[in-house]
């Protein structure tokens, strides 16, 4: 096709840009972008840090619980922590828009809290995680989660001992 041949047919098609940042645009479908955590479904196994290639993630110890962090200016949007999530805690928003200045590097981070909660059954401080669901054969009820929900590791490994010892 000559020059010409190129311009009428350009000229019919119309832009294919988009105009952002002055009008809208679209994301792409299943686009990886800003990664977002939610601290009350979290069971606090620390797999996603685990997992993590960049070292983006991390938990840390809180006078109110524990710190999840995630920095946006580490993260490689790989989504290996979402895959492995087992309770999907961490989910990968189709949110690219993370242009910032380097200043603001430190303010772009989704953070957490895990809280500390005391013991329904002993009194002892910890971790108010969701209970861990995962290979646990029956499946827990709604009500047995309800129940564990409250307790702590080891008042949660008594209640699962004793539910085996039933079944
Ligand atoms: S439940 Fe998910 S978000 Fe929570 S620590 Fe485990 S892998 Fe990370
Ligand atoms: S998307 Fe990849 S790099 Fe980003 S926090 Fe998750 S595992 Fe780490």
């Amino acid at each position: 096709m000559n020059v010409l041949g190129l311009f009428v047919r350009n000229l019919m098609r119309g832009p294919v840009t988009d105009p952002y940042p002055f009008g809208p645009t679209k994301t792409a479908k299943r686009f990886r972008g800003r990664i977002e955590f939610d601290a009350a479904s979290c069971e606090g196994c620390k797999l996603c840090e685990r997992v993590c290639p960049s070292g983006a993630i991390k938990f840390s110890k809180d006078p109110g619980g524990l710190a999840f962090d995630c920095w946006h200016a580490t993260c490689v949007f790989c989504g290996t922590c979402a895959f492995y999530c087992p309770t999907g805690s961490i989910r990968q928003t189709d949110d690219w828009s993370l242009a910032h200045v380097a200043s603001e590097k430190f303010a772009l981070v989704e953070h957490g809290l895990i809280p500390n909660q005391t013991c329904a059954e002993c009194g002892a401080t910890a971790l108010d995680t969701a209970p861990m669901e995962g290979g646990v054969k029956p499946p827990l009820t709604p009500e047995e989660i309800a129940t564990l929900r409250p307790l702590c590791p080891k008042c949660r490994a008594k209640f699962m001992k004793a539910r085996k010892a039933k079944k």
